[in-house]
């Protein structure tokens, strides 16, 4: 579904040119769930930011559904992003002014296949905070409406850059918990940043990213085999 080919991204700061993305080769199948592991500056976020149209590159090709990323006008690439992709941040980015409906509402609205809201509030274990406001919500609470909000346009795909970065261990494993079932149920594909190893763990394959370049892919073949 996303094909990189040889994509490199170098940014330049006054005199210094700093190559975030060398020669970067990659296929994303449909459904599949992809963590992106690595240290702190290895080129994760730009590889993200790339993918999904957030940022340019410097060179290569970058196709999803057939589309060429690198050819769309800046209209074409807000209406890309906002028909297809989803995103979940380690910040949840909730507008504190709307209800928990309201702020999954506004994710879904404009675009052309919405979910249901309740269902999407049932399947995050959110139905009785349906017209609370976020800071009325734990912490995990308010990342469970994140991402429910972001899979309320039905995106082919979510990209989450550290989305349990800020929970502790059992809210981690609850939103984990709801983007496998997302996954699985809806088929949307995942492509996570994280250093939660417990999130490598369900993935299909691991992306270890190091100075701007992919050095392993590790395939779950244990993980496909029980699909
Ligand atoms: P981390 O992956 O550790 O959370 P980030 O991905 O936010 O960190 O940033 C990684 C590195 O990229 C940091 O050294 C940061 O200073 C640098 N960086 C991020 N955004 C910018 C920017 N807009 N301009 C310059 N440097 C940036
Ligand atoms: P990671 O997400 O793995 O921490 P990043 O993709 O944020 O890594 O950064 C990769 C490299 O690109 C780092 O050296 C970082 O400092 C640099 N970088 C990231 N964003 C910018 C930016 N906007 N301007 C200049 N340099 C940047």
């Amino acid at each position: 579904m996303i094909t990189l080919n040889n994509v490199s991204k170098i940014y330049r700061t006054g005199d210094i040119e700093t190559r975030a993305l060398k020669d970067i080769n990659l296929t994303i199948d449909r459904g599949e769930f992809i963590v992106i592991l690595g240290p702190s500056g290895s080129g994760k976020s730009t590889l993200l930011n790339v993918i999904s149209g957030l940022d340019s590159v410097t060179s290569g090709r970058i196709t999803f559904k057939g589309h060429e990323l690198t050819e769309l006008s800046g209209e074409e690439l807000v209406e890309f992003r906002r028909d297809h992709l989803g995103f979940i941040f380690q910040q949840y980015n909730l507008l504190q002014v709307l209800t928990v409906f309201e702020n999954i509402q506004l994710g879904s609205d404009l675009c052309r296949r919405p979910l249901d809201i309740d269902e999407l509030l049932e399947k995050v274990g959110l139905s009785n905070a349906r017209n609370k406001y976020p800071h009325q919500l734990s912490g995990g609470e308010q990342q469970r409406v994140s991402v429910a909000r972001s899979l309320a346009k039905n995106p082919d795909v979510i990209f989450c850059d550290e989305p349990t970065g800020a929970l502790d261990e059992k809210n981690s494993k609850q939103i984990l918990e709801i983007l496998q079932e997302l996954n699985t149920e809806y088929q949307t594909t995942v492509v996570v940043i994280t250093h939660n190893l417990g999130i490598a763990e369900m993935a299909d394959k691991v992306i270890k990213m190091n100075s701007g370049e992919i050095t392993e892919i590790i395939t779950n073949k244990t993980k496909k085999a029980a699909r």
